[in-house]
C-alpha cells in the first residue's frame, strides 16, 4: 500500500474514535480470520451487581464488610461491585494485601487471613468447601452468575453472586463478523457455565472459561498456529496486555486500563464493540483502494 493513502486510512478511522497506531495494523486488520474477545468489560459491561448474598455462620451484614475491606484495595470490576454493596457500612482496616491475578484476593484483617475469590482461590490456600455449600455454589454457577466465596482463617464464611449485562452491540458485532466470514472465540478467566451462557446469548462460536491470564496469551498463540491464522484479540484489563501483544492486532477498549490501551494496535474510543468491526471493514476498504 502506499503510505499516503494509508496514513489517509487511518486519519479517517480516526474520525470514528478508532485510533489505529501504525500503517501495518491497517494493513492487517482486514485479513484476520479469528476474532477472540475477553468477557468482562468486552463483551459484558463490565459492570456487575452483587445479587446474593448468603453468609455462612456470620450475619450477612458482617460478611459484606469483610468482603468489601478486602476488596476496597482492588480495582477489579467484581471488587467494585462489592465496595458498593457495602455503601453505608463501616469498612475494617486491612494489612498485607495481596492480589492473586484470575483467583481474587488475600487480606489480613485483625489477625485473621480473610480470602476473597474464586474456587481456585479456596483450593490454593488449602480451605475447604462443605457438600453443602458445594450444591449452593454449583446451584448459582448454573444461573450463569459469577460466584465469589469469602473465606476467614480457612473456613467459608459466605458466597456473593454477581451478574453482568451483556452490552448492547455484542451481538451484532459478533454477527458482523460472522458474515464476513471470521471465527470467534471468547477466553475468559470467569467459570464455564457463566461463559457459556454468555457466549451463547451473543452468538460466540468457541469458549475457553476458567483460564489464567498467562494462559489468554497461550490460547492466542495456539490459534495462530493451527492452520497459521491471523487473530484479532479484544480486551480491556490489565490481565489482557499479553494477549494484546501476541495477537495480530490488539484491540484495546478505550474505557479499559491505559496497560491494555498502551498494548493494543488499535484503540476503540469509548469501549463501543461495533468499532471492531469497523476497523476490519475500513482496512479491507483501504487496501481496495490502494491494489
Ligand atoms: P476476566 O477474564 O473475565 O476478565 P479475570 O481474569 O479478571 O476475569 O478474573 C477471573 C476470575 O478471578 C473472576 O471471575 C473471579 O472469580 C476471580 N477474581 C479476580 N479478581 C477478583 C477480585 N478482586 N475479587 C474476587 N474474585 C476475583
Ligand atoms: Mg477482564
Amino acid at each position: 500500500a502506499t503510505p499516503t493513502a494509508v496514513t489517509v486510512g487511518v486519519g479517517r478511522a480516526a474520525e470514528f474514535g478508532i485510533l489505529i497506531k501504525n500503517g501495518d495494523t491497517l494493513e492487517n486488520a482486514g485479513q484476520i480470520d479469528v476474532a477472540a474477545f475477553d468477557k468482562t468489560g468486552t463483551i459484558t459491561e463490565g459492570k456487575p451487581e452483587v445479587d446474593d448474598v448468603i453468609a455462612y455462620g456470620i450475619s450477612e451484614e458482617e460478611l459484606i464488610t469483610l468482603a468489601a475491606s478486602v476488596e476496597q484495595n482492588s480495582n477489579h470490576p467484581i471488587a467494585k461491585a462489592i465496595v458498593r454493596k457495602a455503601e453505608g457500612l463501616e469498612l475494617l482496616n486491612t494489612v498485607d494485601f495481596e492480589n492473586v491475578t484470575g483467583k481474587g484476593i488475600k487480606a489480613v484483617i485483625d489477625g485473621r487471613t480473610v480470602l476473597a475469590g474464586n474456587k481456585s482461590l479456596m483450593e490454593s490456600n488449602d480451605v475447604e468447601i462443605s457438600d453443602d455449600i458445594l450444591d449452593t455454589f454449583n446451584n448459582l454457577e448454573n444461573q450463569s452468575k459469577t460466584i465469589i466465596l469469602l473465606a476467614v482463617d480457612e473456613h467459608v464464611r459466605g458466597i456473593l453472586s454477581l451478574s453482568d449485562k451483556v452490552k448492547q452491540n455484542s451481538k451484532r458485532t459478533i454477527e458482523e463478523l460472522h458474515k464476513m466470514g471470521v471465527e470467534t472465540y471468547m477466553l475468559t478467566g470467569d467459570n464455564e457455565s457463566t461463559a457459556l451462557s454468555v457466549a451463547e446469548e451473543v452468538g460466540i462460536d468457541n469458549v475457553k472459561a476458567g483460564i489464567l491470564p498467562e494462559n489468554k496469551l497461550d490460547i492466542v498463540k495456539d490459534i495462530q498456529s493451527n492452520g497459521s491464522k491471523k487473530v484479532l484479540f479484544t480486551g480491556d484489563g490489565i490481565n489482557d496486555a499479553p494477549a494484546l501483544t501476541q495477537a495480530d492486532i490488539g484491540v484495546a477498549m478505550g474505557n479499559g486500563t491505559d496497560i491494555a490501551m498502551e498494548s493494543g494496535d488499535v484503540v476503540v474510543m469509548e469501549g463501543d464493540l461495533e468499532n471492531v468491526v469497523a476497523a476490519v471493514q475500513f482496512s479491507k476498504k483501504v487496501m481496495r483502494r490502494i491494489k
